[in-house]
């Protein structure tokens, strides 16, 4: 799962630096399935019923699932980049989200919003730990949010229709993995566990709809939406986030536990 992992990280990579005013969707998504394809494995997007495209790209008040197209990128718009591949097997899948042209481009509430909705992924991966409640991850998300909140003097919503989940030798695993508190105890965390956090946050309010398109999901009042993701493998000595290039290292200090091979 690390292979798998670590081929989306540089696939995110590779794709965000491509980002700019002109440059379309499409684009994105054929340097996205190349790249994976190059390297020997596969697309998991391809393999979901009726989706033909590597990535998702999600733009402005588009939340996920938003399909790549000869629409071309304009110079402030906020786009999330979903992205997953199957190495031997396995299943890496992550998200990040970027402003088309750069900081200097982005509205300042856009740069909040996507710092806010990274932060509360990385809250959340450190609430997964051996022995705890795996619903402990959305409580760490929705505190952190909330604290972002009363930090930037905003109202930021945490979509509730789409959440986390399991990942392994699938994409979509159970069980699911909320972004929000939950009053119901929830599974216990094993070593071994992998799971993908993937906080969904808007700058209003957190209900969706779906396009006619039958894929894209925007904010029901319009507002912009951030999504960041990755996938974690949990084990007794700590975390590995198997879908950062430094395993998670920078971010999770004393948590952070790669297997060596
Ligand atoms: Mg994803
Ligand atoms: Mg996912």
């Amino acid at each position: 799962m690390r292979a798998a992992g670590l081929l989306v990280a540089q696939t995110l990579q590779i794709v965000s630096a491509a980002v700019a005013p002109g440059v379309s969707t499409l684009e994105l998504d054929r340097i996205a399935h190349d790249h994976i394809r190059d390297h020997g494995a596969r697309p998991s997007f391809l393999e979901v019923p009726g989706y033909r495209h590597t990535l998702c790209t999600s733009i402005d008040e588009q939340v996920v699932h938003g399909i790549p197209s000869d629409r071309i990128l304009r110079a402030g718009e906020l786009l999330s980049l979903d992205c997953g591949a199957i190495v031997e097997g396995w299943h890496g899948d992550a998200a990040v989200t970027v402003i088309v042209g750069g900081q200097d481009s982005a509205r300042p509430e856009d740069l909040a919003l996507s710092r806010a909705t990274e932060e509360s992924l990385w809250a959340g991966i450190a609430a997964l730990r051996v022995g705890q409640r795996l619903y402990a991850v959305g409580e760490a998300v929705e505190a952190s949010v909330e604290a972002a909140c009363a930090r930037d003097g905003r109202g930021y919503g945490i979509v509730e229709d789409y959440v986390g989940h399991t990942i392994g030798r699938e994409m979509h695993l159970d069980p699911q993995i909320f972004n929000y508190a939950v009053k119901v105890r929830g599974p216990i965390v094993r070593s071994g566990y992998t799971g993908a956090i993937e906080p969904m946050v808007t700058l209003g309010a957190p209900e969706t709809r779906v396009l006619a398109d039958d894929w894209t999901v925007v904010t029901a009042d319009g507002s912009r939406a951030a999504h960041w993701e990755h996938t974690v493998a949990v084990r007794d000595q700590g975390l590995w986030v198997l879908t950062a290039l430094d395993g998670g290292q920078a971010r999770l200090g004393g948590a952070f536990a790669p297997v060596l091979a």
